[in-house]
Parts: structure tokens; sequence; C-alpha cells
């Protein structure tokens, strides 16, 4: 595992925690805190009752998350890889850290790169799924997993080079109120990146769409996806600034390629597919360069499907 126990925090005092062995202990609370298969589970005590249903909910789906979110598609790759060359850039062995990590697919590229990466995530069932990965791809010297909410990092002040989260704001109910945690938990001059986020009209959508589907269904979807509400620019743009950052750059993707991509959800279930297909790759690839042609038109800035914000700590 990675040395970092000399940043870990107690997330109910906000103390060192003590690492011995497999033991993790804050010694000016008493805790003892909880290891699940190898994995540290530092949850703070007042863990409420939504983050309990949103952390079983990605649990249930850990092992099939990425073949349906089709992870390997070109169009997927392709959004994950442009918000993750930012964190390309930096220095090796950078130590960066990852809220609400999900399977791990970006930290194992972070990982291939040189960088060294903690992934948190409230789901230790997503955990115990991304730590075999890092396993299995040889990267579980590089990359380590700590239950975490994102609220309260179990991270001592300045303690990474930079930290991301992708397509995760949109669960969290105070998007300021984790974006100022992850302000506290950087260097200054670190990075955020906040990855592959519900644009604001999408957001807006989606709720329209999950609302329907809860009457006419009871399909499953996360428990955070009921209230999001999406990113438009201004609105990244605020938040940033509320949480003492500065912009670098707000990045747009998916036009075309969008309405194939959460089309063909609904259209498999209509057929009564057991899993969703993947979109033919030439179609696939004509819809990505129609995009790119797209993304010209400078009114397109502003109603993309996802949208990424680039941001760094000054002071
Ligand atoms: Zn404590």
């Amino acid at each position: 595992m990675l040395n970092i126990h000399h940043i870990l925090q107690c997330p109910d005092c906000q103390n060192p925690i003590h690492t011995k062995a497999n033991n993790y202990h804050c010694l000016a609370c008493n805790r003892e805190f909880d290891v699940e298969e190898g994995i540290p589970v530092l949850l703070p005590k007042n863990f409420s009752g939504e983050e309990a249903a949103e952390a079983d909910f990605h649990s249930a789906i850990a092992a099939s998350w990425e073949e349906e979110n089709q992870m390997e598609s070109e169009h997927v790759r392709s959004v994950h890889m442009r918000f993750l060359a930012h964190l390309f850039e930096l220095k090796q062995d950078s130590l960066i850290l990852e809220v609400g990590c999900g399977t791990g697919w970006d930290g194992i590229q972070l990982a291939r790169r040189g960088m060294q990466v903690v992934e948190t995530d409230i789901s230790v069932g997503m955990l115990q799924v991304a730590n075999m990965t890092a396993t299995r791809e040889g990267f579980h010297e590089r990359v380590c997993h700590i239950g975490a909410t994102a609220d309260t990092l179990p991270f001592a002040d300045e303690s990474f080079d930079a930290v991301f989260c992708a397509a995760a704001l949109h669960h969290f109910d105070d998007p300021a109120c984790y974006l100022r945690e992850m302000h506290r938990i950087i260097k200054v001059g670190g990075l955020v990146v906040i990855g592959a986020e519900p644009s604001g009209w999408f957001g807006v959508l989606l709720r329209r769409y999950l609302g329907l589907k809860k009457v006419l269904s009871s399909a499953q979807h996360a428990p955070g996806d009921e209230s999001a509400h999406g990113f438009s620019p201004k609105k990244f743009r605020q938040l940033a600034t509320s949480a003492g950052l500065d912009v670098v750059a707000i990045q747009a993707d998916w036009y075309s390629i969008g309405f194939a991509h959460y089309a063909i959800g609904p259209i498999s279930k209509l057929l009564r597919l057991k899993h969703r297909p993947p979109i033919p790759l030439g179609i696939e690839r004509f819809l990505i360069s129609f995009d790119k042609l797209i993304a010209r038109i400078p009114l397109a800035q502003h109603v993309p499907w996802l949208c990424s914000l680039i941001a760094v700590r000054k002071h």
C-alpha cells in the first residue's frame, strides 16, 4: 500500500489516525475504524441515512458498473481522457486524490502514467472492485483505496498535489461544501478537476426523466441522480470562486453522441435485451467526428451533455 499513514485524519475529531499493521485508531476520540478486505473504512460517525442508501445502491451495482456505463467505448473513454489529460501533465509520483472513485477506472490511467493515487468512495463494494482491478493490473503499490465521505475527507490539510472526481459531484447535495473540502486537502498551487458532470439543461432533463421513470416503474437509479441539477459554465465559475479556486478551463463534451449514449439504455429495455449493447463502432466514430464540428459553434459551448471544470488553488 502507498505510504499515506502520516496524512490520515479522523473524520470525527480531525486528529491524526494512528496506524499499526491493519489497525486504524484515533487516539484523541478513541475510535477504532473497520478494515474490510484490506480497505480502511474511515467514514464519520454521523454517516446519514441518505449517504447509506447511496452507498448500498452503488455496492449492489459495482460488479456490472463498467460494462453498463460502457467505460471501454471510444466515446466514454475520450471524455475521461480529456479531463485526465490535465492530471497527466503533473510531475511523476504526484499524489492525487480521487473522490467518489467507483470502480477506479480513472485511477488506473493515472497510475499507468507514474502517478500515486488515493481513491475514496462511500461504497465499500465499489472500492473492493477497484482494489481487485488495481491488483490485477499490477498497480497495488501505486493506488490505494479508502472508505470516506466527500464532505469529511479523512486527510490532513494540504496533503495532495491534485484532487479530482468524475461524474460524481452531481450526486452531492451541496457541491460548494465539497469543493471547499477539496480545496482544504490540496497544496497551494494544486489542481482540482471535476470531470464529466451533467450540463445545466441535461440536469433538468435527467430529473424529469427519472421522475417519470419513478412513476412508471420501479427502475433502479442512484438516489443522488433524482436531485441532480447539472452544471452550467456560469454555475461552475461561481462554485469554483466560492471555494477559493481559480478556473483554468471549462470543457464541453458530447452533442450528437450524447443522444446515442442515453437512448441506447431505454431502447435495449424496450427490446428486452439483457445488456445494453454497444453503439456500432462506425456510427460511434461518425458521431464523435460530427461533434467536433458542432463544438466549433460558439453557442454549442453552452449546450453539451457533459462538462468538466479545471481549477487551481491559488492561496
Ligand atoms: Zn477522532
